[in-house]
């Protein structure tokens, strides 16, 4: 397994990361000693390897919208081929399957608050790795919770993810640009099409959005539609740019060779 390159941090982020990196802890996927909540060094590589690694590398083909990986060397998935997405790219920290699931289950289920820094911290490193850097002025966005979810958390794990996102990589977190506009059934128990109907219109965004390059925020990426829809009521309000940021990318959605048809813009 290769070893990444790390791309410098700012002089004072650097320092910071030092100080942190001197409290002692256990790595959360393997118990290993480890320090600062964060991985140890062989789970961050063999977790966040093949996020970060370029295709031209022989790694995982992916979408070049929605980062799902893709069987072959293609620059869309099917459902990207067929309708592009309102959001222009997609970074991911990791693919959301075993073992590094358990960190999200951690935060979401397990209501482990420290994982949302070390999510945003591997999401920071995705980021610092991505070949096509963020817009320097770009905002952080978090995917609005359901009153559901809020009510069931106390917490969104988004708005956390961001928080640790932004702090990490000095870019404004904004939670008043998005809003949902209405609560939706659960979407774990609906498939692609369903979870596409379901976003729809889901949420509106302010016209304090017009001219920003926004930088989506969410813990897992299913099938893209919900980061479609909230990118969709960004773009409407004016929005210059949405690249979605997720911290997982769920892999298993990919569908059985559809035909491919002429690819239909988003407007509006
Ligand atoms: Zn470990
Ligand atoms: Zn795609």
């Amino acid at each position: 397994m290769p070893t990444l390159p790390r791309l410098p941090l700012p002089r004072w982020r650097f320092a910071a990361a030092m100080l942190r990196a001197l409290v002692p802890s256990d790595c959360p996927l393997c118990a290993a000693r480890s320090r600062g909540g964060l991985l140890c060094a062989a789970c961050e590589e063999s977790v966040c390897w093949a996020a970060r690694t370029p295709a031209s590398l022989g790694l995982p083909w992916r979408c070049g919208r929605c980062a799902l990986p893709l069987p072959e060397h293609d620059t869309a998935c099917p459902d990207c081929a067929e309708r592009a997405t309102a959001f222009e790219r997609t970074i991911i920290a990791f693919d959301y399957a075993p073992p590094a699931d358990a960190l999200i289950l951690q935060l979401k289920n397990g209501l482990r608050y420290g994982r949302a820094d070390l999510l945003g911290n591997l999401l920071a490193e995705a980021v610092r790795h991505h070949v096509l850097p963020l817009a320097p002025a770009t905002v952080l966005v978090p995917i609005p919770a359901s009153t559901a979810s809020l009510r069931r958390r106390g917490f969104n794990p988004a708005a956390e993810i961001a928080r640790a996102l932004g702090r990490d990589l000095e870019l404004p977190v904004r939670r008043d640009l998005l809003r949902r506009d209405r609560e939706q059934a659960k979407q774990s128990s609906l498939g692609r099409l369903g979870r596409r109907q379901a976003a729809q219109n889901l949420y509106a965004s302010s016209p304090r959005a017009r001219g920003l390059h926004i930088g989506l925020v969410d813990d897992v990426m299913t099938t893209g539609s919900t980061m479609h829809a909230a990118a969709a009521a960004l773009r409407a309000a004016g929005a210059a740019s949405v690249v979605a940021l997720a911290a997982a990318r769920t892999p298993g959605q990919f569908p059985a060779a559809p035909p491919r048809r002429p690819r239909a813009e988003w407007r509006g």
